[in-house]
């Protein structure tokens, strides 16, 4: 019975293992997945930074083309001007928002230089990113043949259990079942140099020696373990 019981408890052992795997897949995906934040957020910040010197660039662009609409007023209403005077007075002031108009150019193309720079930085943490997304999709898979191999050979165990408590004798078969579902872990141990390879508590003499026979079900004292030596 006790070849049985240790065959059967090999089965459950691993049958436990992948359990736990299994359990802990998503949280083990999760992680792998969330690598990618941190690149995600340089991204972000970056083309963040892009956009502020795109709307800048465009709110002055919005300023010179005003600027030139003016200049056009200025232009048609210098044409009805009687005296010299007026006339060269108007000049001046059309003169003063073109230069107006050149200063805003200047400071567009500072502009334009570090939205070039962060553009740059975009393209670079995009490329980043990709190399990153195509590692851990590489990883996600690998992860999910490994689990569509575990599900499989669980099917498989279970039906090797089932097969096997078929020719055990239901009385051992019940403690077994009852401990290893307290334990999670070996329900039925050695007895090695005279201790409970369960919980290495030094076991009495009569346990010792009934645990030998294999006869009859002994149970550790301290641990409530099946025994066999
Ligand atoms: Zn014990």
């Amino acid at each position: 019975m006790i070849d049985k019981l240790l065959e059967l408890q090999e089965r459950d052992l691993r049958i436990f293992q992948i359990e736990k795997e299994l359990r802990d897949n998503p949280a083990r995906k999760e992680q792998m997945l969330s690598r990618m934040g941190d690149s995600k957020t340089a991204l972000a910040d970056a083309r963040e930074k892009l956009k502020i010197q795109q709307s800048k660039i465009k709110m002055f662009d919005l300023e010179i083309e005003s600027r030139r609409e003016k200049i056009k007023k200025l232009l048609t209403d210098q044409g009805n001007l009687k005296t010299n005077k007026e006339y060269s007075a108007m000049t001046s002031q059309i003169r003063a928002v073109e230069q107006e108009i050149s200063k805003i150019e200047d400071q567009i193309l500072g502009i334009w230089d570090m939205a070039e720079s962060h553009a740059a930085v975009v393209k670079a943490k995009e490329s980043d990113l990709k190399g990153e997304d195509s590692m851990v999709q590489q990883d996600v898979k690998g992860l999910d043949v490994r689990i569509a191999e575990l599900q499989k050979e669980l099917t498989v165990l279970k039906l090797e259990r089932q097969a096997m408590s078929a020719g055990i004798d239901p009385q051992w078969l019940v403690i077994y079942d009852r401990i290893l579902n307290k334990k999670k872990d070996r329900a039925l141990v050695e007895v090695r140099n005279g201790v409970c390879s369960g919980c290495h508590m030094s076991l009495p003499p009569t346990q010792k020696h009934d645990a030998k026979k294999r006869v009859e079900i002994i149970t550790c004292t301290f641990c409530g373990r099946m025994l066999y030596a």
